[in-house]
């Protein structure tokens, strides 16, 4: 068998539509995965995708669509970066799987010290350690896991708006109800969900903020019943909220104070996403434990777990892992993403596109009074649409605009409790010609409606 080449892998990087989108074969598809897929795996736009390179799928029909999800934050170096082909490539005929839990291998230990560099607390002196498990929700299920063991203490508190997974612990730690937990009782106890800082909306600074988070917390929950306090830095399913200065580390101090362990779910907003490896740093916070995955491996499954040294040894040998964590083919790609970030000077691609897309957003804001806000950091932003006048949630607005786009090509996705947002999440190689072919669909989109 020949290898794909770096040729053969690229995808002109242009919007292309030559069907109805879906298209007919999509459709075709589509007609064979109703009759053996259940309804509950949703699919946003059910076009099929057969190949993808950077910021382009290219879908069973020919389209070309400008993918401005990324998987939702995953493919953030490019979809098939050949780096990371190459990697995995490389790794899968090497070795696919022992189980590191029954004989290691070396990639699971360099993503270890890929991420005890990273993590923001972490030094040479003494380093962060990192378990490696599969997804997102299997990496918040862990945090918890090692944070009640090593405080001994039940409690868990989230934040309003929140979004964790989608297991059973995880479903119950999410603000909404609906989908994620509807039906699937008993929801998971000693979940405590308190007010989180949204600018927009509560008008609130990041001390009066989190001095309502607080208090909130102690009368519910008690601060010495708590083991730990979850939290997305910039959240990503509730609309990618920036929370205002100064709240995140007067949180981090009544932790610390309170014998509570901070963990930082970086799994939507870490790796790169916002001009820093973790979101985190931008608040100047160290967090107890830090949570990555979806961006880690350039598309394949991984997740981590890194806290201070104190906290990941309290758990018994055989009380953390599972089959599949840290699979070697994962940890080559993950290996290669944390180099080739380096190397593509992809934290410097971020700050571009924070300043392309943000300032092409903010030129929409002002010609488009339904939009109430554009927000983020680097390349995780987003603009939320309201009722002209209100800071009611214009849902109808955000499903006419993804609709719209679809149709000419380009992939967006909502966030937010009430889909009142579009957030863009593209690769941090995405050029400023795709990103102002975007915001000019966009723009079209809001005018249309208009
Ligand atoms: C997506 C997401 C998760 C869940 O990750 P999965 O890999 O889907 O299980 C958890 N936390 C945050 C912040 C996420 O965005």
């Amino acid at each position: 068998m020949s290898q794909a080449t770096v040729t053969e892998a690229s995808i002109p990087q242009e919007r292309l539509v030559v069907t109805e989108i879906p298209g007919p074969r999509s459709r075709e598809l589509h007609a064979r995965r109703q009759a053996v897929v259940p309804p509950g795996v949703h699919s946003v736009l059910p076009v099929y995708i057969e190949r993808a390179h950077d910021s382009v799928l290219v879908d069973v029909d020919g389209n070309r669509i400008i993918d401005v999800c990324g998987g939702i934050g995953v493919t953030t170096i490019g979809h098939t970066d050949d780096a990371v082909v190459e990697a995995a490539r490389e790794q899968l005929g090497r070795v696919t799987h022992t189980l590191f839990t029954m004989t290691p291998y070396e990639p699971y230990v360099r993503v270890a010290e890929f991420l005890a560099q990273h993590v923001p607390g972490s030094t040479p002196e003494s380093p962060y350690k990192t378990l490696l498990m599969n997804s997102g929700a299997e990496a918040v299920e862990n945090g918890v896991k090692i944070a009640r063991k090593h405080t001994g203490r039940p409690g868990v508190a989230v934040l309003e708006h929140a979004y964790h997974g989608r297991t059973m612990l995880t479903s119950s730690m999410n603000f909404k109800g609906a989908p994620y937990a509807q039906g699937y009782g008993p929801r998971a106890g000693d979940i405590y969900k308190a007010p989180n800082s949204y600018p927009l909306h509560d008008g609130l600074t990041g001390p009066e903020a989190a001095a309502r988070t607080i208090k909130y917390l102690e009368k519910v929950a008690g601060a010495e019943d708590l083991a730990c306090l979850v939290v997305e830095p910039i959240q990503g399913e509730g609309g990618f909220i920036v929370p205002a200065d100064g709240y995140l580390p007067a949180l981090a101090e009544w932790c610390r104070a309170n014998g509570i362990v901070f963990i930082a779910d970086e799994v939507q907003a870490g790796m790169a996403r916002t001009g820093t490896v973790f979101s985190i740093e931008q608040f100047g916070v160290e967090p107890d434990i830090v949570l990555s995955a979806k961006g880690i491996a350039g598309g394949l499954p991984l997740a981590g777990i890194t806290g201070r040294a104190e906290i990941m040894d309290k758990s018994q040998p055989g009380g953390l892992g599972g089959t599949f964590g840290g699979n070697p083919v994962s940890c080559a790609a993950a290996v290669a993403v944390f180099e080739q970030i380096e190397q593509q000077g992809l934290l410097t691609e971020a700050k571009r596109i924070e300043a392309t897309f943000g300032s092409a957003l903010r030129r929409l804001a002002e010609k488009h009074e339904s939009i109430a806000e554009v927000r983020g950091k680097g390349a995780m932003l987003a603009i939320e649409f309201v009722k002209p006048g209100t800071l009611e949630p214009d849902t109808e607005l955000v499903t006419h605009v993804i609709d719209f786009a679809a149709q000419r090509g380009v992939l967006l996705l909502s966030s937010g409790v009430y889909n009142q947002a579009i957030r863009f999440l593209p690769s941090l190689k995405m050029t400023d010609a795709l990103i102002e072919d975007v915001v000019s669909v966009l723009d079209e989109a809001l005018s249309a409606r208009a």
